[in-house]
């Protein structure tokens, strides 16, 4: 069986003709050629036709007897549905008058009657193909409104949207004092906000087109403090720079950029907003100096000083050949011209001493000061350490001339401590450390001068400790005694009185002298302990004397104080509480205080020592003449006694100078009220020059060295004034 494939019609077509022959012959030529065909008698029909079911394409005869074809047409042409339905007219009619008012009710063509039928055929193709194509195109028209109509939506919605957010932007920037800018990837001016004016002092007319880079500070730009770069990232932190105002003076800016990017990301601009924080980096900048500063010498302080003495630290473990000193710079008896002058002065002087080792010091070097007066140097990349000590020696030399502050001459002198930068080094507090160790070597060396930091004071330190500790452990095991030695009237040679001098007797190393281990008490706060044992065990041997034997009952028994023993809040109750158990009577105790001691000069010690005069206990400076002591303030110290110092009394056959100085003590003492001591008389030519000289007692080997207890008990028993030829 064949199959017969279904066609699909290629057009439903619409006959109208009152002829029925023409309209039998058209209907089945058509139907023959594969279209679907309806055919009707007159207009009404066709109308009613084609409204109902919209035909493609219709045949319409002019000539009808109810409508003509025109007037059909003409309706066709007026309702929606059916207006875009070609129509060809079929009329015997040929005149050019008809094919116009065909055309111009709206066919689309023309076929004259009697009519070839394949004319007919390839008009109907023709219009019907048209109408595809029209079809087509209107489609593809709508569809083309329609993608044209979504594109315009956006692009109005776009446009909107970016006329807000600039009008925005424009109000945010015409109306605040921060400066905005448009600038391009180089730094170039694209926009500039009106406060351009106030901030920059430039109109912003002035600045377009112009870098920003021209207006940065050099410093700021070398030290790659503006980094405005294409990769910049939100959120990146604010630039803090300095900018150049139109009236060329420089202004702190804080910037926070935003970068525009294209739509493949790219930088193509930056937004940057800047507010002038020149008050606040002056203000930040100005609470770091005074954190850094010393207020009074303007000079860095501790805390600048270790952070450079620590960077040095580490730059010497990277740069070989690398080399530093470190110096530890001490007035030497600063307190004094503190006390003498006033502190007004004090404080010039330390600014002048400040001014004077800057100037011989170069730019790298760091001059400090830590506090009271000790300044420090930091001498860096010096090539050699020989450096270090030409600086020290031009410190000296310089401190050799008086300095002229506020109208006073003064003369001051320091000891200087200098240590040498070493791998051995891992902080820098172990340099200031060890300068500072060297800077009281220094002292301790007579002042005036400089020492180096060496290993022996390093082991001497170890030393030190190791003492402190034996000492510590003497103190739990007793290993402390009492020495006496005796203190004689020069004029008769009667015994008045003894000095008690404390003596260690330590298993490892035999009889330490006190000039050894004191220091050390003092430092570790030992001498608290020591020394409230020794006033017990002296007073109680004075006491055990004076109860047995009747030549001693008015004999003195002089103890040495240290000044934290006094400073002690309890001292005065320790001392009362001594003088009860032991029952020695107030005025056969002395205490020996040293110069220094007096010139801590404070209300407590001033207060104590008025106390202790209270109770008719006897004061005594001892070591009298070497503290530098102004004469002039002994009046205001309830003081008893004078002890001239060993060192006078030794030169005193040798040295004018020496003898001027006792004579004057003593002449001093007597105009005051007070006796004085002669201490280390070693030999008759010295007695007899104090014996010359009126010096009331007198204390040395000449007479008799420190005696243990019993050797002490001994003398007395067997009392006779001192032979004194
Ligand atoms: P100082 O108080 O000035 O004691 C006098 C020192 O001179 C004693 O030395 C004594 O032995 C010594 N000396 C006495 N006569 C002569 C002499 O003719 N020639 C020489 N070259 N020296 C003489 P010492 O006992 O070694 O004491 C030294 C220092 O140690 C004392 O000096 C004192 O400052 C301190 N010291 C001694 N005992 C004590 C104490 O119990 N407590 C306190 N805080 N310090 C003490
Ligand atoms: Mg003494
Ligand atoms: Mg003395």
């Amino acid at each position: 069986m064949d199959i017969v494939p279904h066609e699909t019609p290629k057009g439903n077509i619409l006959i109208v003709d009152d002829a029925p022959d023409n309209l039998h012959l058209l209907s089945t030529t058509l139907t023959e050629h594969g279209y679907e065909v309806r055919g009707v008698i007159n207009g009404a029909m066709a109308l009613r036709v084609a409204r109902s079911a919209p035909p493609d394409l219709i045949l319409l005869d002019i000539k009808m007897p109810d409508l003509s074809g025109y007037e059909v047409c003409r309706q066709l042409k007026e309702y929606p549905a059916t207006q875009e339905i070609p129509v060809i007219f079929l009329s015997a009619l040929d005149e050019v008058l008809d094919k116009v008012r065909a055309f111009s009710s709206g066919g689309v063509d023309y076929i004259t009657k009697p009519f070839q039928v394949a004319e007919v055929l390839a008009r109907v193709e023709t219009h019907l193909n048209l109408q595809t194509a029209k079809a087509e195109i209107r489609h593809l028209n709508a569809d083309l409104e329609q993608r044209v109509q979504q594109r315009t939506e956006e692009i109005r919605q776009k446009n909107q949207a970016l006329q807000a957010s600039e009008a925005r932007f424009r109000l945010i920037a015409e109306n605040m004092s921060d400066l905005v800018c448009l600038q391009s990837v180089d730094g170039r001016y694209l926009y500039l906000s009106p406060s351009c004016q106030s901030v920059l002092g430039f109109q912003p007319d002035e600045l377009l087109n112009t870098s920003i880079y021209d207006l940065i500070h050099p410093e700021d730009l070398q030290h790659g403090r503006l980094t405005i770069s294409a990769d910049l990232q939100p959120g990146a932190p604010p630039l803090v720079y300095r900018v150049r105002r139109k009236s060329n003076d420089y202004i702190w800016l804080e910037t926070i950029a935003q970068a525009v990017r294209d739509s493949e990301g790219r930088t193509i601009q930056f937004v940057t907003t800047s507010r002038d924080v020149t008050a606040r980096v002056l203000a930040e900048e100005r609470l770091t100096y005074t954190a850094l500063h010393d207020a009074l010498t303007a000079l860095p302080n501790r805390v600048l000083f270790m952070e450079r003495v620590e960077l040095a630290v580490r730059r010497l473990k990277r740069h070989e050949g690398y080399a530093f000193a470190v110096l530890f710079i001490d007035l030497d008896r600063f307190k004094l011209v503190n006390d003498s002058l006033g502190h007004a002065i004090g404080d010039a002087l330390l600014v002048a001493i400040a001014r004077l080792l800057e100037s011989l010091v170069r730019d790298v070097d760091t001059v400090a000061r830590l506090g009271g007066d000790e300044f420090t140097l930091l001498l860096d990349e010096i090539d050699d350490f020989t450096d270090a000590l030409k600086v020290a020696q031009r410190i000296l030399e310089c401190l050799q001339t008086p300095l002229q502050v506020e109208g006073h001459t003064v003369f001051t002198t320091a000891s200087i401590g200098i240590v040498f930068s070493s791998a051995e080094y891992q902080h820098g507090s172990e340099l200031l450390r060890d300068a500072d160790l060297a800077m009281y070597r220094a002292k301790g060396a007579g002042r005036s001068r400089y020492e180096i930091f060496d290993k022996a004071m390093h082991a001497e330190v170890l030393h030190l400790l190791k003492l402190e500790n034996d000492l510590r452990q003497g103190l739990q095991k007793q290993e402390f005694l009492l020495y006496y030695q005796p203190i004689v009237e020069l004029t008769s040679g009667q015994l008045r009185g003894f000095e008690a001098l404390v003596r260690w007797n330590q298993p490892d190393r035999g009889l330490v002298s006190p000039n050894q281990f004191i220091p050390v008490a003092e430092d570790s706060g030992l001498i608290v302990p020591l020394g409230a044992w020794i006033l017990q065990e002296a007073c109680q041997q004075m006491r055990a004397w004076q109860a047995s034997l009747s030549c001693a009952a008015d004999l003195f028994m002089s103890v040495n104080l240290a000044s934290q023993q006094i400073r002690e809040p309890g001292f005065l109750n320790y001392l009362d509480q001594v003088l009860a158990q032991t029952h020695l009577a107030p005025h056969s105790l002395k205490l020996e205080i040293t110069e220094s001691t007096l010139l801590e000069g404070t209300d407590q010690i001033m207060m104590t020592l008025t106390h202790i005069r209270d109770r008719h206990i006897q004061l005594s400076i001892d070591d009298f003449g070497t503290g530098y002591s102004s004469l002039s303030y002994l009046h205001r110290f309830p003081i008893n006694t004078l002890k001239v110092d060993r060192s006078f009394i030794n030169q005193i056959q040798n040295s004018a100078d020496r003898l001027g100085i006792v004579k004057a003590i003593v002449m001093l003492a007597q105009t005051l009220d007070m006796d004085v001591v002669a201490e280390g008389i070693e030999t008759l030519e010295q007695f007899n020059y104090l014996r010359l000289l009126q010096c009331e007692l007198g204390q040395g080997y000449f007479f008799a060295p420190p005696l243990e207890a019993a050797a002490a008990t001994h003398l007395l028993q067997s009392l006779r004034p001192f032979n004194l030829n």
